[in-house]
C-alpha cells in the first residue's frame, strides 16, 4: 500500500508557485479574503491562506466585515472589489452568518475573480471542459493528486459517493473529462442509492465526500482500489488535547490493508485545498493582466 502524501504534494505546489511568482514582472497577484464575523474555525482557515499567500510572494487583503452586515453591504463590498484592477482573486470564507444567503454571495463573486470555483459560470466550464474557468480547490485538489500519484483515470471505474456542488458532482466531472489523465468511467452515488456496497466493490479508484465517520469499510471495496478519503469528521476522543480526533469518510486501518493507494486523514487531500487556492489566484492574475 501506497499512502497519497497530501502534504508533500502541497508543498512541492507551493513551492513551483513561489518560483513561477518571484519571476513575474511589475505588481504580484493579489487575493482578496472576505472573513465575516470571528466563527473560529473562519479564523484558522483564514490565517493559514493569508500565512501561504505570504510565503508564495502574493499580496493578500484581508476585509473582516462584522457578523452583523448585510447581505446588501456584502454584495456592495464585493461589487467594489470586482470592479478593483489591483485584485485578482476574491475568496469569501464559509461558513458566513445565517441571515446571509451563501450561493447568492458566492454568485456576486465575478466569475474572472472566484478562485474559489463556487459561482455557476465555474461550475459550468467544467461541464463544457473551458480551461479558462476556476476550478472549486478540493476537486482540483483531488485531481492533482491523483496525476502527481501517477493515477491514470482512462479505463478505470470512478465512484464517487457524494454529489455536493463543492466536491462530488465537481469531480464527478472531472474524472470524466475527455483529456489526459481524466477519461473514467464515473458513478456517482448518495443517499438514495441503492445497495451502495455493491456498486463501491466495482471501483477501482473510489472517492469519498460523505462526511460520515469511517462509512467505507473493508467489506465494500477491492483489493487494489485506490482511495481518495475527501472526509473531515470529528470523533471525541479523551486521550486527546483537543476532545477530539479526526477521521476521515473511510476506515483507514482496514481499507489501507486492501488499497493499492490511499490518502489519509489528516494531511491527505486537506492541504491541497489552501494550494490550489493559490494556484487559481495566480491563475486569474495571469488571466487578468495577461502576462
Ligand atoms: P455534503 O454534506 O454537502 O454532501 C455529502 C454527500 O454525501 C451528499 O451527496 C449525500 O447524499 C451523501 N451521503 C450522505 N450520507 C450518505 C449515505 N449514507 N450513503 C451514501 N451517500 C451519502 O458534504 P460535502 O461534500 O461538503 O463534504 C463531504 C465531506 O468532505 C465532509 O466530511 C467534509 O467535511 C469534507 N470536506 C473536506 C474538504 C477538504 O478540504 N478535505 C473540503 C470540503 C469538504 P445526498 O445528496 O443524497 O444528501
Amino acid at each position: 500500500m501506497e499512502l497519497i502524501d497530501g502534504n508533500q504534494i502541497a508543498s512541492a505546489i507551493i513551492a513551483e508557485l513561489k518560483a513561477e511568482v518571484a519571476n513575474l514582472k511589475g505588481r504580484k497577484p493579489c487575493i482578496a479574503l472576505v472573513r465575516v464575523g470571528n466563527d473560529p474555525a473562519s479564523l484558522s482557515y483564514v490565517a493559514k491562506k493569508e500565512k501561504t499567500a505570504a510565503e508564495i510572494g502574493l499580496t493578500s487583503r484581508i476585509i473582516l466585515p462584522p457578523e452583523t452586515v448585510t447581505q446588501d453591504e456584502l454584495f456592495a463590498l464585493l461589487d467594489q472589489l470586482n470592479a478593483d484592477p489591483a485584485v485578482d482573486g476574491i475568496l469569501v470564507q464559509s461558513p458566513l452568518p445565517k441571515h446571509i444567503n451563501e450561493v447568492a454571495v458566492f454568485r456576486r463573486v465575478s466569475p474572472t475573480k472566484d478562485v474559489d470555483g463556487f459561482n455557476t459560470l465555474n461550475l459550468g466550464k467544467i461541464a463544457q471542459e473551458d480551461e479558462t474557468g476556476f476550478v472549486a480547490c478540493t476537486p482540483a485538489g483531488i485531481m492533482e493528486l491523483l496525476k502527481r500519484s501517477n493515477v491514470d483515470l482512462k479505463g478505470k471505474h470512478v465512484v464517487v459517493v457524494g454529489r455536493s456542488l463543492i466536491v462530488g458532482k465537481p469531480v464527478a466531472l472531472l474524472a470524466l473529462q475527455k483529456k489526459a489523465g481524466a477519461n473514467g468511467t464515473v458513478t456517482v452515488c448518495h443517499s438514495a442509492t441503492a445497495n451502495l456496497p455493491a456498486i463501491t466493490r466495482l471501483a477501482d479508484v473510489l472517492i469519498a465526500a460523505i462526511g460520515r465517520p469511517e462509512f467505507v469499510t473493508a467489506d465494500m471495496v477491492k483489493p487494489g482500489v485506490v482511495i481518495i478519503d475527501v472526509g473531515i469528521n470529528r470523533l471525541p476522543d479523551a486521550t486527546k488535547k483537543s476532545g477530539f480526533r479526526l477521521v476521515g469518510d473511510v476506515q483507514f486501518p482496514t481499507v489501507s490493508k486492501l488499497a493499492s493507494k490511499i490518502t489519509p486523514v489528516p494531511g491527505g487531500v486537506g492541504p491541497m485545498t489552501v494550494a490550489m487556492l493559490m494556484q487559481n489566484t495566480v491563475k486569474a492574475y495571469r488571466l487578468q493582466t495577461a502576462h
